[in-house]
């Protein structure tokens, strides 16, 4: 074994130590770019896409969470707001964390549904319902 296969098997070893089975799902990351007052996050519908949520929902979110108002553009999304730094991943992150990865198995094969007032995260891989929060 060369010293890079090591670091290599050390590196994947200390991804997959999180105590779940399977391999970590990793929160794909918005891409987005300032233009003038404005913030456009270029790979928006791709990334809303891949987690299989409703471009509508993550654009009403994210005005919310942000506070700022928020519209599509084809697959872009105009934030009316310059920001900078991680701010918009960060609450990308939140809300994958709370609507869309499975607390018990960590994977994001799920969906929302609505059990009374309770939206549930029931996940398609294990068949948990959780919750979202
Ligand atoms: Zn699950």
């Amino acid at each position: 074994m060369t010293d890079y296969d090591e670091l290599l098997e050390k590196a994947y070893s200390s991804i997959k130590s999180d105590g779940s089975t399977g391999e970590r799902f990793e929160i794909p990351k918005l891409d987005s770019f300032t233009e003038g007052n404005k913030t456009i996050v270029k790979n928006f519908g791709t990334v809303v896409d891949s987690i299989r949520r409703k471009r509508e929902e993550l654009v009403k979110y994210l005005s919310k969470e942000l506070a700022v108002p928020a519209s599509l553009d084809a697959d872009r999304l105009i934030l009316q707001r310059k920001f900078f730094g991680d701010l918009i991943n960060k609450k990308f992150e939140d809300y994958v964390n709370t609507y869309v990865i499975c607390k018990q198995c960590r994977k994001p094969d799920t969906h929302i549904e609505a059990v009374g007032h309770v939206k549930m995260v029931v996940c398609e891989a294990c068949g948990a319902k959780n919750p979202a929060k």
